[in-house]
């Protein structure tokens, strides 16, 4: 079986957040169950080449009359082959792939994206000179929104799209859409036309096969109007073709094997988890103290996360025996409101504002609990990684956070099956509870310590994730 798995973003040659981390893993674990899987994704200029192999040239194509080359290579330290999609608009262009430094979309993003897809069709069309073709196309959020429906119906592969976050979603006025030399077949209600613009995100939902999305609460939310975007309609219509299946951890998050974090650790000895947490103390200039709970944050400094309503909870907090350390980027009013907050109160919170994988890693050994009071979450990997790490995670219950956390109470406890805690409703009080009734668990140490261990077991491995993802690739085949 031929796949060929194309991706905006992929660990550890460009990430922006999950989706790099989902590129990075499943290829390769569904790769590990005999599945002859290819990533394709643009060649950026800020791609980090050192992880990769030479790279050959399989030909150019002329596109909307553009040049496009596509180079071959290879991950260094896995036999997974790569496609990097070569065009300047990405790969004479530095910086974040889909914003520029002002924090607005590059401009030209529809065209980027709209050639990446052409010239994703074009290799499965066997445009390039490359004596291989795919069974499946498996496209992922809105940068490949348009594959499914450009795929030209002659000898079609059969396609899945996979929705990682459906608040992002490619919609552009009726001029970008001429200016992409879309056929005007595609111009209506139950193709690409999203309220008078047009939807990459749509086109990839309404045009594919089999639609997925990265936690099975998620999938049932998106089909409310609450959730929904505007494309709860279209996502009801995919019936039994919308599934949820929950993300799961990549092989650099593990405590026990982490080159990042200072000291490793493991179930039967946590030793390391406390060394780290003295030493991230001390880098980020807090009172290095063991006993003092510790609560991180890692993210996009977004409303999606909540972070607005955790920044007033932790201003709330400020005089308690707390320390908070965060690391995120994002809307310049919460980089700002944040640096203030860490100024004004240098011995409780610690900010960090910058993408910085190595302290992501750090913080997640670090930290006795992880809060995570996002609106929606798709999945969310940080409670995932908190799980392993034996950091608490502190979550609202939607999306993966609900498929993942389970309430500790008296019940789950005693279970065993007690791993974080979870709050029904979403406000600054509702936060400012959780993480006081965090500190009362972690004031209990035996109780602690069942609610660390149960959430350390867990397994999210991505074998079980891409195990699912085969299952839907074989139904389809079958179909075919
Ligand atoms: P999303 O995809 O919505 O941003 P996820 O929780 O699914 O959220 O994934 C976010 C990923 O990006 C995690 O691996 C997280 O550790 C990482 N991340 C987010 N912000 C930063 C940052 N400032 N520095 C390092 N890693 C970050």
């Amino acid at each position: 079986m031929n796949v060929l798995f194309a991706t905006s973003e992929m660990f550890p040659l460009i990430k922006t957040g999950g989706l790099a981390d989902v590129s990075g893993a499943l290829p390769q674990a569904l790769s590990n169950l005999e599945i002859n899987i290819k990533v394709i994704l643009p060649n950026y200029a800020d791609l980090k080449n050192e992880y990769i192999a030479s790279k050959s040239s399989i030909g150019k194509v002329e596109i909307l009359g553009q040049n496009v080359e596509i180079f071959k290579t290879t991950l260094i330290n896995s036999k997974l082959e790569i496609y990097l999609v070569d065009h300047p608009t990405f790969s004479a262009r530095k910086g974040n792939p889909y914003m520029g430094p002002d924090k607005n979309p590059w401009h030209d993003n529809p065209d980027r994206f709209g050639l990446f897809c052409r010239a994703v069709v074009a290799l499965a069309a066997g445009e390039f000179n490359e004596n291989w073709h795919p069974d499946i196309i498996h496209t992922n959020d809105w940068q490949t929104g348009l594959i499914p429906a450009l795929l030209s119906e002659s000898d079609k592969p059969k396609n899945i799209f996979t929705i990682h976050n459906l608040a992002y979603q490619g919609v552009f006025d009726r001029q970008t859409f001429e200016r992409l030399g879309l056929p005007w077949s595609l111009w209506r209600d139950n193709a690409l036309e999203y309220w008078g613009n047009m939807s990459f995100m749509k086109s990839g939902i309404v045009f594919s096969d089999t639609v997925t999305t990265v936690s099975p609460t998620y999938a049932e939310e998106i089909k409310t109007k609450e959730y929904g975007y505007g494309l709860d309609g279209v996502l009801n219509n995919k019936g039994e073709n919308l599934k949820g299946i929950l993300n799961g951890i990549g092989e650099d998050w593990n405590p026990a094997t982490d080159h990042l974090i200072d000291e490793n650790y493991a179930p039967e000895h946590m030793a390391g988890k406390y060394i780290t947490k003295t030493r991230v103390q001390k880098h980020l200039g807090l009172p290095e103290n063991e006993k003092t709970p510790l609560i991180v944050h890692i993210g996009r400094l977004v409303e999606q996360k909540g972070i607005d309503l955790l920044i007033q909870a932790i201003e709330a907090l400020k005089d308690e025996n707390i320390q908070f350390a965060i690391l995120g980027t994002g809307e310049n009013r919460f980089e700002q409101t944040l640096n203030k907050l860490a100024a004004q109160n240098p011995h409780k919170i610690a900010v960090h504002i910058g993408y910085d994988e190595k302290l992501a890693h750090r913080l997640e050994a670090a930290g006795d609990a992880f809060v995570m009071p996002s609106r929606f979450e798709p999945c969310g990997l940080n409670q995932l990684y908190s799980l392993k790490y034996g950091t608490i995670p502190i979550v609202h219950r939607v999306g993966g956070l609900a498929d993942s956390v389970t309430h500790s109470n008296e019940e789950t406890i005693t279970a065993g099956t007690a791993n974080g805690v979870v709050i029904d409703y979403l406000d600054v009080p509702a936060i400012i509870w959780a993480i006081n009734y965090f500190v009362s668990l972690y004031e209990n140490k035996e109780n602690f310590n069942k609610i660390q261990l149960n959430g350390m077991n867990t397994q999210h491995e991505w074998i079980v994730s891409a195990g699912e993802y085969k299952k839907i690739y074989l139904a389809l085949l079958q179909e075919h």
